[in-house]
């Protein structure tokens, strides 16, 4: 489950690499998931949350009378089944079609800075970061949109960014068909820096280095890039 790389922390110029607290280690690559899951649609799901997040509210003291308040779990229950949480619905897997292009068989591809917003499945607060993705094609290649469509996919369920990490890694392997796949993921945890230690300034950065780019060079090349200014 060690993904972090020690090279990382004299690579990446002004990050700091971090170590995840005990709190924060997730157990598995596989999210967490019960045999059931999908049993409920999604309609349903969001009628029983609205209930139990009025609940919530209302254990809380909160007046849910007042209009500013009243729609907030209806609000709460849509986000997070159709937006925030949607990635945990494998109906929402991005399709992903390869087309051919020999030009660039053998070639690095690289997609920095994705942006995506997740959120710890521990604190249910935003994780917000950066994800570095690159493959080496075998002659196949995806539109770079779907990219970030596979990184949104991974982000939208409560994760460990270890596991988000590895779970964006895989699935890229998956669809392109080849070993030559690595994944770098710079990220700010709310739960650390807005409560808790409440630190401000730090990072945790995880890396997944497959196929070719466990070899020095292909791995430097690719760091390289990533921390090239635009
Ligand atoms: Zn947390």
């Amino acid at each position: 489950m060690k993904q972090k790389e020690t090279l990382l922390s004299t690579q990446l110029n002004g990050l700091t690499v971090e170590e995840i607290g005990d709190e924060h280690v997730g157990t598995s690559y596989d999210t967490p998931m019960k045999a059931d899951a999908f049993d409920m649609d999604d309609e349903l799901k969001m009628n029983l949350i609205e209930d139990k997040f009025r609940d919530i509210m209302e254990i809380m003291g909160l007046d849910l009378t007042d209009d500013s308040l009243s729609g907030t779990p209806k609000r709460v229950a849509k986000m997070y089944i159709k937006e925030i949480f949607s990635g945990l619905n494998p109906a929402n897997k991005p399709k992903v079609a390869l087309f051919e292009n020999k030009y660039k068989y053998n070639e690095m591809l690289v997609e920095k800075d994705i942006t995506f917003y997740s959120n710890c499945e521990h604190h249910f607060v935003p994780i917000i970061g950066k994800a570095h993705v690159a493959y080496i094609s075998t002659g196949n290649v995806i539109g770079l949109s779907k990219i970030n469509r596979i990184v949104e996919y991974y982000a939208k369920r409560p994760q460990v960014q270890e596991r988000l990490t590895v779970q964006i890694a895989n699935e890229l392997k998956e669809v392109m068909g080849t070993e030559d796949v690595a994944v770098v993921i710079d990220a700010e945890h709310l739960c650390v820096s807005s409560r808790g230690v409440k630190d401000v300034n730090s990072s945790t950065v995880t890396a997944q280095f497959h196929g070719k780019f466990k070899e020095e060079a292909t791995r430097r090349e690719f760091l390289g890039y990533i921390n090239t200014k635009k």
